[in-house]
């Protein structure tokens, strides 16, 4: 069975919130069963999961994999491994007016909750939270991003092959289909996109007093401080810029750094981006492609923004636009004023650190600060003076793979987190238990 396409979002909340009154999804053995289909379906299914993210936006196997597949079964391997023992009460250390008594907090399931994904790591973004609430013993209605449809498709299509399909439901749709399940009561909202919509999804939330876990995005500078190895800057500033031709949430939106360094960074950038995809990125097996043509026409219109060290070309009928650096770019420029999303790296000149903190503080709070620095002070200054979801030193993006960390935003990029541990915080309630005898 799958999701019968006759069947109303009210029909299915209501079927998915009969199951989890049952109590089928509590125990450890059932949630451990459906983690197990998940990891099945990835591993036996991965090759057409990747055809369909080759075909919504030219992503390479190699890319599909470790970014998406392979990303959701690390996921996985990890709760399996720790679930057991995250889910042991803790006990509670309880005052000596009430001895004698005990106290201990459990994590209970929240019931039904709604997973909405983005199209950019459509598999990616849409599992890792579902195995979270997985892990926590609820029911999902899950909502693949319609502009990624090929991906959209093929989970709808598989999900119900592997998984207990009265607890887990996919519902395809855009708009409309999303705003009639918004209507629905859930126990959870977990949305991942933009602050638009995440707007819409907070608002939606407050009529049935839904809590909900916004993963947004918004501008993720990367300091780059003087006397650092600029070669080793580069590299990991290129791949983790231009992977996913940019349309990262993580990715580094734009560089922070000092006139002299920026002389020099610039070549070295452009020299990271010909090693990563050769003289002409158009022909690079490794390159992806923009998701549609109203991005490609957003991110066409930020070309100018200032010099272009590397890149610029562009071409509308592949949604091809070059890996691109952009030097000597104003605070105040069109590529300075929105989150990026997309292959151009510009890079803002600032006269130092203090500056640069500066720079950050006076704008939203990112979902992630990067930092390239062989100095300890910046380091604690750093980490101290600003606030951002995440925060990672000497390699942009690699902190959400690490699955005991909470990746979350904070302010405009976010609230709330996932990952591991965090997931199943995320999708239980933690519940106060305290025992005092009769006697
Ligand atoms: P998108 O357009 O696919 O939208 C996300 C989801 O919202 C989709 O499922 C879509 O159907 C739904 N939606 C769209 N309009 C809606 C409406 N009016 N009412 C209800 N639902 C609606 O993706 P996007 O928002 O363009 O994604 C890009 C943004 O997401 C960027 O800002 C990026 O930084 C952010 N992002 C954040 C993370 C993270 O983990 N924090 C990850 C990826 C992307």
């Amino acid at each position: 069975m799958s999701h019968h396409p006759s069947e109303q979002p009210a029909d299915a909340v209501a079927r998915l919130r009969a199951t989890f009154a049952t109590g089928r999804t509590k125990p450890l053995s059932w949630r451990t069963q459906q983690l197990h289909a998940v990891r099945s379906l990835l591993t036996e299914r991965g090759d057409e999961l990747a055809a369909a993210l080759d075909t919504d936006l030219g992503k390479n196997r190699d890319e599909a994999y470790r970014t998406e597949i392979d990303f959701v079964v690390r996921e996985i391997d990890h709760t399996l491994e720790n679930l057991a023992e995250w889910l042991r009460p803790q006990p509670a250390e309880v005052p000596e007016r009430l001895s004698p008594a005990t106290a201990h907090t459990v994590l209970d399931p929240l019931g039904v909750v709604l997973v909405i994904a983005p199209w950019n790591y459509p598999l990616q973004l849409l599992l890792a939270p579902v195995v979270g609430a997985l892990a926590a013993g609820n029911c999902v209605v899950a909502k693949p991003s319609e502009m990624a449809p090929a991906t959209s498709k093929t989970v709808a299509d598989l999900l119900p092959v592997y998984l207990d399909t009265d607890a887990v439901v996919v519902v395809e749709g855009g708009v409309p289909e999303t705003t009639e399940l918004l209507a629905q009561r859930f126990d959870h909202i977990f949305y991942t996109g933009n602050g638009t919509v995440g707007r819409v999804v907070m608002q939606a939330a407050a009529e049935h007093l839904t809590p909900v876990t916004l993963e947004l995005g918004g501008k993720s500078p990367a300091f780059v401080d003087r006397g650092t190895d600029l070669a080793v800057v580069a590299a990991r500033l290129a791949s983790t810029k231009f992977m996913n031709a940019g349309q990262t949430c993580v990715a580094p939106d734009y560089v922070l750094t000092d006139p002299e360094t920026a002389r020099e960074l610039e070549k070295a950038l452009a020299e990271a981006v010909h090693g990563l995809y050769g003289d002409d990125p158009a022909t690079s097996p490794s390159y992806g492609r923009i998701i549609n043509t109203r991005h490609f026409d957003r991110l066409t219109g930020l070309l100018d923004s200032g010099r272009t060290v590397v890149g610029g070309a562009h071409d509308r009928a592949r949604r091809y636009v070059a890996p691109t650096v952009l030097a000597e770019v104003a605070p105040d420029s069109p590529v300075m004023r929105e989150e990026i999303f997309g292959p151009i790296l510009p890079v803002v000149e600032v006269a130092g650190l203090d500056e640069a903190i500066a720079f950050i503080n006076d704008r939203d709070k990112p979902l992630a600060l990067y930092a390239f620095t062989e100095s300890d002070t910046t380091r604690e200054r750093l980490t101290r003076e600003t606030s951002s979801g995440g925060l990672a030193f000497g390699l942009p993006v690699a902190h959400l793979t690490v699955s005991d960390l909470p990746f979350g935003g904070v302010g405009e990029s976010g609230t709330g987190n996932y990952h591991g541990r965090y997931s199943l915080a995320t999708f239980s309630h933690l519940k106060a238990v305290l025992d005092k005898p009769l006697g």
